[in-house]
């Protein structure tokens, strides 16, 4: 079986990156954390084990703010128009990646798995329908396919 190709990049077109396979899992998060470091409703992150993306073009630069856990969470960005591409968290480390939808050149690519932080979201965003929403976080049991959850498992391991 083939796995799906997929590009992205940044907003001036310097950085582009290529992502392999499916994600591990995709939330959509309306934290006020997520809202004050995109200045958006909310943000799309796909995570990936970080040896499916592969830089194409572009130079990277890292800034890291605090998560959410307490923890580094390390933005990843295109060094030349500030745009984020990638994030590491606390949870998975270096090894894993939650990769921005929207820098995706087909971000209709991926639905959410969950959207999470309902309780913080601006109060006029309609939720989508068919897609579980939870008021902070949620157990990946309750949502996530074994075989996904293996790999979860298996990137969690490597990062302790
Ligand atoms: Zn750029
Ligand atoms: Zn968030």
């Amino acid at each position: 079986m083939t796995e799906q190709i997929r590009e992205g990049g940044c907003g001036c077109g310097e950085l582009r990156y290529r992502v392999r396979g499916e994600p591990i899992f995709v939330n959509n998060c309306h934290c006020r954390q997520c809202q004050h470091q995109t200045g958006s409703t909310s943000v799309v992150n796909a995570f990936f084990e970080m040896e499916r993306i592969e830089l194409l073009s572009g130079d990277l630069a890292e800034n890291v703010v605090v998560a959410g856990s307490g923890g580094p969470h390390i933005i990843v960005r295109c060094k030349a128009c500030g745009a984020a591409v990638w994030s590491h968290y606390p949870r998975m480390g270096r090894n894993g990646a939650g990769l921005r939808v929207g820098t995706l050149d087909d971000p209709d690519t991926f639905t959410p798995d969950a959207v999470i932080f309902v309780s913080e979201k601006m109060p006029w965003v309609a939720l989508p329908a068919g897609v579980p929403a939870f008021e902070t976080t949620y157990d990946f049991r309750e949502v996530l396919p074994p075989e996904r959850l293996a790999r979860l498992a298996a990137l969690s391991r490597r990062s302790t």
